[in-house]
């Protein structure tokens, strides 16, 4: 690609806006922002993602006029700060920073104090008349530039600055003298040849044309490609690279560096939020070099600058109506914004945001509907620390990211991904966390470290990712070589379990039980603002009185699938079950049925009495029976045990007509063998049994002034003939109840529609059924031809990663596929019965892009588990605001979905 007239290589920051993220990145856009904004950021301006595009296009070659373009824009620069780039008398430096369109924080790189040589350090030292700020700058450069454009490991450099701190005894890199800087920049200059037999380059555009083109190719570092994998983040956006006039927070103690968020970005909660660093330059702050002090702090220290600063923050909130999260630098008690961004939150911080920028007014109720991240919102649904019980705390930290975690402790990122992929709950231990270590973050289950603040790496990213971290947590004292650290006198050690409270910085030794999640009042309101909003209906699958319970107060309005297997695997009730599985005779059968009824009933009446005023749909008996029964391979075991003891007969016989029975109900392929209502056919005395227990349930809860709505779902129907049938079986056990009552239409019968042949022959179905329920877990894999098992435990993850499929359609909606059955389904169905009720109730119910589905094929309700009933309202509510009521026909509406 040559450069052809659309493609713009280069924008001053006064000649771009923030609606140009794509070309400019979200730092550049910004920046550009900003700087029209009038407000004090350095001049500078940014190389295009364009023209990185045309880097990768060229085969990572920096197009040679890209070079004369950067030179010419540096002459503006050099104008407005009256400096020259390389000159002897009053020397420009430049920062070469990296911005991609989405932002990935810390994975690619920024090099500072570019401009600096052997000469214009000296001149720098004059003019300032400070040369250990000066030396400062230049052992930082060539640190930096060994490190993105040579790509020599950071530990190189940071040993020897070690050693020389060591050598005089001192704390802090700020109190280095001269000498030993001097003594340092000679060091990692050799550390530099040494290592690429090429000298650290004198010649200051030479300089700048290497971080350019290293910029680019951090595009493609590994932590980068595992960070856009991780994110969705598309590879052909490039990023875009930022040159810019430096500031200096290092030249003394009247100057500063820090990071500023206008909320806390935990809690949500109004108030200026961050950390600084006096005498600092840049990354000191989220690198952890020293522990930065609260924000808070720098109203005593500077006043002025604290006040400038909070204005300052309160315009750009207001003006980008979110919360921002702000670098700046003081130089010499002067203000400087080297960035702003929409802050990353955790989930409770983005509800409680969310709601008080509506009743601010910065936000309509419906703009802030659509900020929530409903994915997100699991997060706070999640599990707490359960406070009655007593706790072993081995340290406190910082409260970096809430929730709680646990699991084994881990001491390095690689151990983390390996121990996780292997199935196992890991904690991720560490000094610190860098951006190399994001895989080992993602395979944890929350992170502690024991340097850096509340903006630390592992903060921003485990908020950004809803996992729990604690910061910062210097009571522990980390060795990752010996894989241990210590607490006290306490050792914990690799695969040790501990556990995390990333909502009060607390870390905890062993296992601890966890208590279910409450919603806050901000999550509340925002929900009826959905209530409000959303056309379809938010049902719950719940088996227990518990998950009934619990999914009513997330707002569920009614019980979209119970499944009643679940009533019979208790120890209590399995004897019975399979004493009516492996009856010789239909009397001994009724018998054992006979004894389960009374318990059935129970569970109904629990359920029933749990969603008063609700309907609750009650899925007869569904799996093949052998389920209930014990595995052939332990009988045969059992039966070699027993051959070699001649005394247990008697056993021996009992055990070898067990092992016949078992054999008896043995299937080829039991997904497609005899269950849902063949089951019902073969054995009707089993679904007799269950449509009585929930008619005997209902008259009971009505004696006691409770409003029933049963509605009873017949699985796996794919011949209108087995519904038939089924119905007759369940008005008969009514008519048997109820009596006189069944004129009423005090109950509703329908079918899961899971089969495809039930979907493609709804027309037929809908004769015998009130309501068509899409079990879309079963529909998903007879239609698709796989077993979900089979499948991801084997080839489905080849297929999205070779893009065969688009996504996991166990988790989201085949919308090609199954989607079209569900559409024509919906459609035959109302076209019989106008009346007809329809919901899905697979996994699909809690997955929000399926939501959108179901809401524009204009299903009426979905259903999903407990926990996911909040994310469920709010996606329905997205839903309607973005796509409207208006029912889409199948084709676009495939489209819609996807590009959302
Ligand atoms: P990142 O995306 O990793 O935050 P940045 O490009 O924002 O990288 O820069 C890293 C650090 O250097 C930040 O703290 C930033 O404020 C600081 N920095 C960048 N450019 C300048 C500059 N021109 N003057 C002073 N500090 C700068
Ligand atoms: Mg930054
Ligand atoms: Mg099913």
């Amino acid at each position: 690609m040559g450069a052809n007239t659309d493609t713009k290589r280069l924008l001053h920051f006064h000649e771009g806006n923030a609606e140009m993220k794509m070309l400019l990145g979200g730092k550049g856009a910004n920046l550009a922002e900003m700087t029209n904004a009038g407000l004090p950021v350095p001049p500078g301006f940014t190389v295009t993602t364009d023209a990185c595009r045309e880097f990768y296009a060229s085969g990572r070659v920096v197009p040679p006029d890209l070079n004369q373009e950067i030179r010419t824009a540096l002459k503006r620069v050099e104008l407005s700060k009256n400096q020259k780039f390389g000159g002897l008398q009053d020397p420009l430096l430049v920062s070469v920073r990296s911005g991609s369109v989405t932002s990935m924080p810390g994975m690619m790189d920024t090099i500072l104090n570019l401009g600096l040589n052997d000469e214009t350090v000296e001149a720098l030292a004059r003019n300032t008349g400070n040369p250990r700020f000066a030396f400062d700058c230049y052992r930082r450069l060539i640190q930096m530039f060994g490190n993105v454009v040579f790509d020599i490991e950071g530990v190189y450099f940071e040993r020897q600055l070690h050693r020389k701190k060591e050598e005089l005894s001192i704390q802090f890199d700020k109190d280095l003298p001269v000498e030993a800087l001097q003594q340092l920049i000679d060091q990692f200059k050799s550390i530099i040849e040494l290592r690429t037999k090429r000298e650290f380059p004198q010649d200051v555009f030479e300089q700048l044309e290497l971080a350019v083109e290293a910029v680019f190719r951090s595009w493609n570092n590994q932590r980068a490609i595992v960070y856009r994998k991780v994110f969705d983040i598309p590879e052909q956006q490039g990023t875009a690279i930022n040159i810019q006039a430096m500031v200096f927070g290092n030249q003394g103690d009247d100057c500063g560096t820090g990071v500023l968020f206008t909320r806390n970005p935990s809690t949500g909660e109004k108030m200026l939020y961050g950390e600084y660093l006096t005498n600092a330059q840049g990354e000191d702050v989220v690198a952890g070099v020293r522990t930065p002090l609260p924000i808070a702090q720098l109203e005593q220290e500077m006043p002025l600058v604290f006040n400038k600063l909070a204005q300052t923050a309160a315009r750009l909130e207001a003006h980008y109506k979110d919360m921002q999260d702000i670098e700046f630098t003081v130089e010499k008690g002067e203000l400087f914004i080297l960035q702003t961004r929409n802050g990353k939150r955790t989930a409770q911080a983005a509800v409680k945001l969310a709601v008080h920028l509506a009743k601010e007014n910065i936000l309509s109720r419906e703009e802030a509907l659509q900020r929530i991240e409903v994915e997100h919102l699991n997060q706070l649904l999640h599990r707490a620390i359960d406070e009655s019980v007593k706790l072993d705390v081995l340290a406190t930290g910082l409260p970096a990211s809430p929730g709680a975690a646990t699991g084994q402790a881990v001491f390095d990122a690689d151990t983390a991904e390996e121990w996780g992929r292997a199935g196992k709950r890991v904690v991720l231990v560490s000094s610190e966390t860098s951006p190399e270590d994001i895989h080992g973050v993602i395979a944890a289950e929350g992170v502690l470290t024991s340097r850096g603040g509340m903006t630390s790496h592992a903060a921003v990213v485990a908020r950004g990712m809803g996992k729990p971290c604690v910061c910062g947590c210097d009571e522990v004292r980390i060795d990752a070589e010996e894989k241990l650290f210590l607490a006290g006198d306490i050792t914990v050690r690799e695969g040790d379990w501990i556990t995390l409270d990333g909502s009060t910085g607390r870390v905890i030794s062993g296992v601890v039980e966890l208590k279910e999640p409450e919603v806050s009042e901000e999550l509340r309101e925002l929900l009826q603002w959905a209530d409000g909003v959303r056309k379809l209906k938010v049902l719950t699958n719940a088996d227990t009185p518990e998950d009934a319970v619990k999914a009513r107060e997330f707002g569920a309005e009614g019980i979209g699938l119970c499944r009643t297997e679940h009533m019979f695997m208790s120890a209590e009730r399995l004897p019975v079950v399979q004493a009516m599985i492996l009856a010789d005779t239909l009397e001994e059968r009724k018998a054992a049925l006979e004894q389960l009824l009374p318990m059935q009933q129970g569970d109904f009446e629990g359920l029933f009495t749990a969603m008063n005023g609700l309907p609750v749909t009650i899925r007869l008996l569904d799996p093949p029976l052998h389920e209930f029964l014990p595995k052939l391979e332990d009988l045969l075991v059992r039966q070699e045990q027993l051959k070699h003891r001649k005394t247990d007969l008697q056993e021996q016989s009992k055990l070898d007509s067990l092992i016949r029975k078992v054999r008896g109900l043995q299937e080829m392929n039991p997904m497609l063998g005899q269950r849902g209502c063949r089951l019902g056919i073969v054995f009707p005395e089993i679904y007799e049994m269950q449509a009585i227990a929930i008619f005997r349930a209902v008259q009971a809860c009505k004696k006691r002034g409770i409003t029933v709505l049963p509605e009873i779902m017949i699985p796996l129907v794919g011949h209108a003939n087995e519904l038939k049938l089924m119905r007759e079986l369940v008005d008969r056990a009514a008519n048997e109840v109820l009596g006189v009552e069944i004129d009423q239409p005090a109950y509703k019968v329908g079918t899961m529609i899971e089969v495809p042949r039930a979907a493609l022959t709804a027309a037929q179905i809908v004769k015998y059924a009130d309501f068509f329920s899409f079990g879309t877990n079963d529909l998903t894999q007879m239609t698709l031809g796989y077993s979900r098992d089979d499948a991801e435990g084997k080839f489905l993850t080849h297929y999205v990663d070779q893009g065969i499929l688009p996504k996991n359609p166990f988790q989201v909606i085949d919308t090609d596929g199954v989607g079209v059955l569900i559409d024509w389904a919906v459609k035959q169905g109302r076209a019989h019965n106008p009346q007809l009720k329809t919901s899905i109730c697979g996994e699909h119910g809690g997955d929000k892009e399926s939501i959108f589905f179901c809401h524009q094929t204009g299903l009426d309700c979905v259903s999903c588990s407990p926990f996911r009933v909040p994310l469920a309202r709010i996606a329905a509510a997205q839903a309607q605001i973005l796509l409207g009521s208006h029912v889409h026909p199948h084709v676009e509406l495939e489209r819609s979905v996807s590009s959302l």
